[in-house]
């Protein structure tokens, strides 16, 4: 069963008042009487051996007879004979050792008085006066070489009205205590629990695309903690919904702008141009370039949901690389002959990645610099040998990256306000493709640009060993 805060701070509250009532119980009621008549004992042996350190003053009377009145206790010094030196009665007729019952401590007396033992102490009950005595015997020796006997006598008081008036004052203080731990669980779970309601009902609303991110946890360190993280995924929730609403107008634009191209040049060629070779393979050549813009644009969409879906597995393998340029940029050039491409590559080594996604980041990299660069209509790509590996560079010479929009740049369904005719299909998601394939690789990449000069674009790709080249791909 599932326990509430209030519950669990109750039972909590209510458990420690328990425990500490019974300790209070156990010291003050049932081990009171035990505990008293120990330090009873204690402070008789303190004061016997008080006394024998005065022994041989020559005030020792005044001494015993202040240590005895200070004390409540009855004392009393015998020579070897059982004579009397000193004796200081402040007890009267519940005092054992000067009553006539005196006798019956002759056992107790016994090793002392034969020299077995220096210091007895007994508790002794007397019938006669319905009390308990602790009984105390120390034999010294005088300074001037007499052996003495002191005797001290304590009165160990019956603590039977004492414990009644702590049991009374304990069924008050434990009715006190639980009332006081029921009030408290109550305010702080109170306390506790209301942010975490209004935080629960709040999140809720999550579920509807309510992202407002207003989650408060009312000043307690941790629930202002959760506040916060979930005021931090609102956020992220409001923005990939922000993006994704932009995606689906601006694929809807992609998608729509060359369906109506193929359709009217389709009808055209049907209606008009049919018999025209020359019209009609040029309009044929429109529509192929229109069908190329979809299906790049349908491809992105298929890589990004298949890395969303399920986490894409990177094969490293040797390859090589300057074959995979130089095919690109071909590829490119046909696609855009009015585009200048030029490759630069000094031979390349043969490099180890997963080569199909090094394929797709070039590919989306190279579109990119085809759609963003400049009036001379140049993209020029580079290969660079160096010692961390081969560092591949796309650059262009379009109106480049303002600075704060490079960290966005590599968001999913991000895309600039720039919205001019492009040769190359574009869905925002190009860029976020080339970065979750190079980090899941860890390999670095990066883009420096200039506003109105130009991007250049760049990833390293790690030398293959020796003899890893694959001869086979493409
Ligand atoms: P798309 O190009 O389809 O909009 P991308 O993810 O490939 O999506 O790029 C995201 C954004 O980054 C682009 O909208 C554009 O603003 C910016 N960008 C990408 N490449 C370049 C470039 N070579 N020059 C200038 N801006 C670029």
């Amino acid at each position: 069963m599932k326990k509430s805060i209030a519950r669990n701070i109750r039972f909590s509250l209510l458990g420690y008042t328990l425990f500490t009532v019974l300790l209070l119980w156990l010291f003050q009621i049932i081990f009171l009487n035990t505990y008293y008549q120990a330090m009873q004992k204690a402070s008789v042996i303190r004061v016997g051996a008080q006394i024998a350190a005065h022994i041989s003053d020559d005030n020792f009377e005044d001494t015993l007879e202040q240590l005895s009145f200070s004390h409540r206790m009855c004392s009393l010094v015998i020579d070897e004979n059982g004579r009397e030196l000193y004796s200081i009665d402040m007890l009267g007729r519940g005092c054992i050792i000067h009553s006539p019952a005196r006798i019956s401590l002759v056992g107790l007396l016994a090793p002392l008085l034969n020299g077995e033992k220096d210091e007895v102490v007994e508790q002794v009950r007397q019938a006669r006066f319905h009390n308990e005595s602790i009984i105390y015997a120390k034999a010294v020796t005088t300074e001037s070489g007499q052996r003495v006997i002191i005797l001290i006598n304590a009165v160990l008081d019956p603590v039977g009205s004492t414990r009644d008036i702590l049991k009374s004052q304990l069924i008050i203080i434990s009715a006190v205590l639980a009332a006081l731990a029921l009030v408290i669980s109550r305010l702080v779970a109170v306390r506790l629990s209301r942010p975490i309601r209004r935080i629960t009902s709040k999140a809720k609303r999550l579920a509807d695309g309510v992202y407002t991110a207003d989650y408060d946890g009312g000043g307690i360190e941790e629930i202002d903690e959760l506040a916060e993280t979930l005021n931090f995924s609102a956020k992220g929730l409001s923005r990939v919904e922000e993006l994704r609403r932009e995606l689906v107008a601006n694929v809807s634009h992609d998608l729509k702008t060359p369906l109506t191209m193929i359709k009217a040049y389709a009808e055209m060629i049907r209606d008009l141009t049919g018999s025209n070779k020359a019209k009609r393979d040029g309009q044929l050549d429109i529509i192929i370039s229109e069908t190329d813009r979809l299906t790049a644009l349908v491809t992105d969409l298929i890589n990004v949901s298949r890395n969303e879906s399920e986490k894409k597995h990177y094969v490293a393998q040797p390859f090589d690389l300057s074959k995979m340029l130089a095919d690109t940029v071909a590829r490119f050039s046909q696609i855009c002959p009015e585009h200048r491409l030029t490759l630069t590559d000094p031979g390349c080594p043969a490099v180890t990645a997963d080569r199909d996604s090094i394929g797709q980041v070039l590919y989306n990299l190279l579109s990119n610099a085809v759609n963003y660069t400049g009036e001379d209509k140049s993209v020029s790509v580079s290969a660079c040998p160096g010692q961390d590996g081969v560092r591949v560079e796309i650059r262009d010479t379009g109106c480049g990256i303002p600075p704060e929009e490079i960290p966005l740049i590599w968001e999913r369904y991000y895309r600039s306000g720039n919205t001019h005719q492009r040769p190359v299909a574009g869905s925002g998601l190009g860029l976020s493709i080339v970065r979750s394939a190079l980090s899941a690789q860890e390999l670095p990449f990066g883009v420096e640009s200039a506003v109105g000069e130009g991007s250049c674009f760049w990833f390293v790709l790690p030398a293959a060993p020796p003899d890893g080249a694959d001869e086979g791909n493409a």
